[in-house]
């Protein structure tokens, strides 16, 4: 993996990251995680990720130049909570839960493949959809276990940067602002499931914060969520599954005439 310089990051971040990370795999049970906590081109915007890969172990991935890494690795509850949320991650990903919720999502999707032009548009709705259901069944996992308070620090912390505004409005620009939002989702709303509403508003309230600079509807758009996601099984049932797809297909629809 030549394309990563993690020789600039200092030693003494590095093997923080790599304590709180063994603490968190023995508490979950996780086996074996390669770690890596790097400056790279790679990255571009993302700040952790994780990688399957059939061959090797999963792969944690710690853009080092990010805002939200750098504001973590100043709070070792946070770096903590992230650590939970991604190692919750590799626990799931090897249960039949994901692939369950793959299944149902897909035949959501399938029924709308006619209403699109582009199916390059219909495929990234059913990867977000995705992205955005296991991460709330990850965090209702970890709120289930108690680490509620560990989570909520990251997502302090992670929410307060701000996003990049954009003075020309085209339509990738809110499609960007409709992703950004809807994956915000999963930060507060297994909150207001698990008996932690003050929690969940304060969330809530940092996100609407994030986003008073751009028009209502985009803020408005976890709220009209809410319905959908307080209820629902994890994972979903298929007819929640499809609801929730028709969903957000028409608040895609509501944002993009908003562009025009
Ligand atoms: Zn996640």
């Amino acid at each position: 993996m030549e394309a990563f310089k993690s020789e600039k990051v200092p030693e003494e971040d590095l093997k923080k990251v790599k304590k709180i990370e063994r603490k968190v795999r023995r508490e979950l049970g996780v086996k074996e995680v390669r770690l890596l906590l790097a400056i790279s081109d790679e990255f571009k915007e993302t700040a952790i990720q994780t990688l399957f890969n059939e061959e090797e172990e999963p792969l944690i991935m710690f853009n080092y130049e990010s805002d939200i890494v750098q504001r973590v690795l100043k709070d070792g509850t946070a770096l903590e909570g992230i650590l939970l949320h991604e190692n919750m991650h590799i626990l799931q990903e090897e249960s039949e839960k994901y692939v369950e919720l793959i299944e149902k999502i897909k035949k959501s999707a399938n029924k709308h493949k006619n209403e699109f032009r582009e199916k390059k548009k219909l495929q990234e709705l059913l990867q977000t959809v995705v992205m955005v259901l296991k991460d709330l069944m990850v965090n209702d996992e970890l709120l289930k276990k108690g680490e509620g308070k560990k989570l909520l620090k990251y997502y302090e912390n992670s929410i307060r940067i701000k996003p990049k505004t954009r003075t020309e409005i085209d339509v990738d620009y809110w499609n960007d602002l409709f992703v950004a939002v809807i994956s915000l989702v999963p930060a507060w709303i297994p909150f207001y499931r698990n008996n932690m509403r003050k929690e969940g508003a304060n969330i809530r309230n940092l996100i609407h914060d994030k986003y008073s600079e751009v028009p209502i509807k985009v803020s408005q758009i976890g709220n009209q969520l809410m319905d959908e996601l307080m209820e629902m099984h994890m994972p979903p049932e298929q007819e929640e599954a499809d609801e929730l797809f028709d969903e957000l297909i028409s608040l895609h629809d509501e944002l993009s005439d908003t562009s025009k």
